[in-house]
């Protein structure tokens, strides 16, 4: 007998990248929204004859949306903030773009929503903003639109939508909105790492939505729609016990007897202390996400144990997170044992919506190590089917991707703060109040064009090494015009600060087509940990070498550090994160003894994604932190007391982790202030930092050029926190999405500043 399958969702950018392509020129206004949809509409019918293909059993419909399904859902249930007064001009396709973009023709310019990470992955939704008095208005035409198209198909639909209290969980209350500036997403940092808390006063739209939800529900099984997946992974969670008390009452209310199954859908984290709310919700089936389960841990067996008799468990067995083949025949096992408890009642799925992989395998060419071991979305579709048709053909070998054996120990360095602080000033003799930035500066279209060129072939690796050097030459230059003190080489041979690294590391592979969906029309291409990662040659050396050899001034040398490579590619398979970032650690402390050999004297290590990978629950957290900040450590464990290590972490919200910041131990950490306000010095204030901070005094990311005011006001606000020997002058960020002219007006603006209250704080002194 086959096995129902279905998938929670499949990518909708595209195997090429359709839908950001389409999306982008209808922005441009290049074509019609008419021909816009046409083309979203083929990716979407795409999407379902690639399910058929394969021989899914249910199709999904709803998955596919023009932006972010959060954002869809908020638009269909008519929560537009006030600020969006022209919204009501347009309809529900510009709706969602001119709140997630802050623009659309003859609309007025305002703040776009605010996104945040989608729990523990790279990708991002759009936070809805309620007001305390919030009306809603529903009009779901357009996924009933959807479930019409979905009809050609002739198979069983399931529809999903966000979950009624998941929903409301990620939601905030924004009575009022203080728009300084309309913010802009222009850089892979830009992003507000809100933690994805619960704010219980939400709950209270409750009894307003149930009625919404129920009046859906009404109308697809009136158009002949048999499930309805409801996205509820906030049931992985630390919940607190009014969520848990809410789960049950709206799902109390919601239930159907109609026929018309409600699927609850749990994914990234086993249902742990709501096991038992989840499995006795009065629903037709639950759906959980085995592929996070601890060895040994058969957390699915318990779930089988309590599921009460009539209910559908469909398993997530299918990693949905990893670009890595699944072993058919232990996944079968678990299938076999699961079956024989749930009969027909079991279906196959993928853990989560196959939205976080890229698309399909079949145009890449594929490094020998890893034929046969790799799995995009289609080809997890082929999976899901052989594992239901029992089907167990041996996928790979899939032992491990090492050929190491793993014995690193982390070491850190052996002198405290003070004492390296000291040496380092008597040899790198500083100014009070320092000036520098993060490390790139415009990434010019000279610049691309001349990387595209030799990527082609059209330009030798002679002449395109030349064109950088000049490049690193003009920006040397620029910055002693400015009179910054510890200048940087710019990062003109950085495509990404992950990439860069990536493909210059053993143990990596670069797809070509390995697309994922960040936010909106915006992909990330993840480098893929293929191996045992090694560092055959110098990787940045000669570049900054020879911005050094340039200027008298101090070069600071730039890198970036092991969790966030780690933590911005697909981790290999069969192998722990910790042992990986190790290894990572391992490369980047070479390179950091190699440039410290080539007489570099400041050497920064960058850990934009820090955090990103820190586990959903809090019981989890600790052990993250503890190899995090061991391999960031390790990275300068062989440096000399007088080199001096910078860090630079781009978010804002330090307040849960401070501590683990501060055991890092950098000798100076940049991080970006000007957006948080001043909250972010506040948490320093409160909790005390004992090493050099350089909180920055502008926001890279707005077109507006900073006034030296606004500097001001930072700098005073961080003298008032960190004493003037331990501050430092310097942007919030990297500058490469920046043009030369905002960017030399916006340094000309920050040195003479830094240079007025350093005058200042000496003639006090004196
Ligand atoms: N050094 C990098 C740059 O300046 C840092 C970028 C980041 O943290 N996102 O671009
Ligand atoms: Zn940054």
């Amino acid at each position: 007998m086959t096995l129902t399958t279905h998938i929670l969702g499949y990518p909708r950018i595209g195997a090429k990248r359709e839908l950001k392509f389409a999306e982008e020129s209808y922005w441009k206004g290049e074509i019609q929204q008419v021909d816009f949809l046409a083309e979203a509409q083929a990716v979407e019918a795409a999407n379902w004859q690639a399910q058929v293909d394969a021989g899914i059993s249910i199709l999904t419909v709803g998955d596919f949306v023009l932006y972010d399904s959060v954002l869809t859902h908020a638009v269909r249930l008519g929560i537009i903030p006030a600020r969006f007064k022209d919204a009501a001009k347009l309809n529900q396709v510009d709706q969602q773009f001119y709140l997630a973009r802050g623009r659309a023709p003859n609309c007025s310019d305002v703040a776009a929503l605010e996104m945040t990470k989608w729990f523990d992955t790279n990708y991002h939704y759009l936070v809805p903003e309620l007001n305390s008095a919030q009306e809603f208005k529903a009009d779901f035409s357009d996924l009933f639109a959807q479930v019409e198209r979905a009809k050609a198909f002739n198979k069983p639909l399931k529809v999903v939508v966000p979950g009624l209290l998941t929903f409301l969980y990620l939601s905030r209350i924004v009575d009022t909105y203080e728009t300084l500036e309309t913010k802009q997403h222009t850089c892979e940092c830009n992003i507000t790492q809100r933690e994805v808390a619960a704010n219980q006063a939400t709950l209270q739209f409750i009894d307003a939505l149930l009625p919404i939800y129920a009046a859906l529900f009404d109308e697809l099984k009136a158009r002949g729609v048999d499930y309805v997946q409801l996205d509820e992974p906030a049931l992985v969670l630390d919940l607190e016990p009014e969520w848990q008390t809410a789960f049950e009452r709206v799902y109390h209310l919601l239930q159907r007897r109609d026929g018309l199954k409600l699927i609850v859908a749990t994914y990234f984290e086993s249902l742990g202390a709501n096991l038992n709310l989840a499995v006795n919700l009065p629903v037709a089936g639950l759906h959980i996400d085995i592929s996070r389960e601890k060895a040994g841990e058969f957390f699915w067996k318990k779930v089988i144990d309590q599921l009460p008799a009539h209910k559908i468990l469909s398993l997530g067995l299918i990693n949905g997170r990893s670009v890595w083949a699944s072993d058919l025949t232990a996944l079968n096992d678990i299938v076999q044992t699961a079956q024989k408890s749930l009969g027909d009642r079991l279906w196959l799925s993928s853990s989560c919506s196959l939205l976080h992989v890229p698309v399909d395998l079949d145009s890449e060419i594929i490094p020998a190590e890893v034929n046969g071991k790799l799995a995009f979305a289609r080809q997890k579709l082929n999976e899901l089917v052989a594992l239901a048709q029992g089907n167990i053909y041996a996928n790979a070998k899939l032992s491990p991707t090492t050929t190491q054996t793993f014995n690193l120990v982390a070491q850190s360095r052996p002198d405290t703060f003070s004492a390296r602080f000291e040496a380092q000033q008597e040899k790198l003799k500083l100014p009070l109040l320092p000036t520098t930035t993060i490390g790139s500066f415009p990434q010019t279209t000279e610049i691309r064009a001349a990387r595209a060129a030799w990527n082609k072939g059209d330009l030798t690796q002679a002449a395109y090494e030349a064109a950088m050097q000049k490049e690193i030459a003009y920006a040397i230059q620029q910055q002693e015009q400015l009179g910054l003190d510890v200048l940087v080489h710019g990062e003109a041979e950085r495509t990404d600060m992950v990439e860069y690294f990536a493909g210059l590391l053993d143990g990596f592979w670069l797809s070509k087509f390995g697309w994922v969906q960040s936010y909106g029309s915006r992909c990330v291409r993840p480098p893929i940990i293929v191996g045992d990662i090694q560092r055959p040659n110098t990787m940045t050396v000669k570049w900054i070498q020879y911005a050094n050899s340039l200027t008298d001034k101090i070069v600071k040398g730039m890198l970036t550090g092991p969790v966030t490579i780690l933590n911005w590619s697909f981790p290999p398979a069969h192998r722990s994160r910790r042992e990986v970032c190790l290894q990572l650690a391992e490369a980047i402390r070479l390179e950091v003894a190699d440039l410290q050999a080539a007489g570099i004297g400041i050497i920064q290590i960058d850990e934009a994604a820090f955090r990103e990978g820190l586990p959903l629950r809090k019981a989890d957290q600790a052990e993250y932190w503890d190899w995090a900040v061991k391999s960031f450590k390790h990275c300068s464990s062989s440096s000399r007391i007088d080199t001096q290590i910078h860090t630079h972490m781009c978010y804002s919200d330090f307040k849960d982790c401070l501590q683990q910041i501060t055991t890092m131990d950098a000798d100076v950490i940049t991080i970006e202030t000007s957006r948080s306000g001043l909250q972010l010095l506040e948490v320093f204030h409160e909790q005390g930092y004992p090493n050099a901070i350089g909180p920055g005094v502008y926001d890279i990311h707005s077109p507006r050029t900073p006034t030296a005011d606004n500097m001001r006001t930072v700098i005073d606000a961080a003298l008032k926190t960190i004493p003037a020997e331990r501050l430092w002058i310097n942007p919030d960020c990297g500058l490469k999405t920046r043009n030369w002219a905002e960017t030399k007006a916006a340094l000309a603006e920050l040195v003479s500043m830094a240079k007025q209250v350093r005058q200042e704080l000496e003639s006090q002194a004196a």
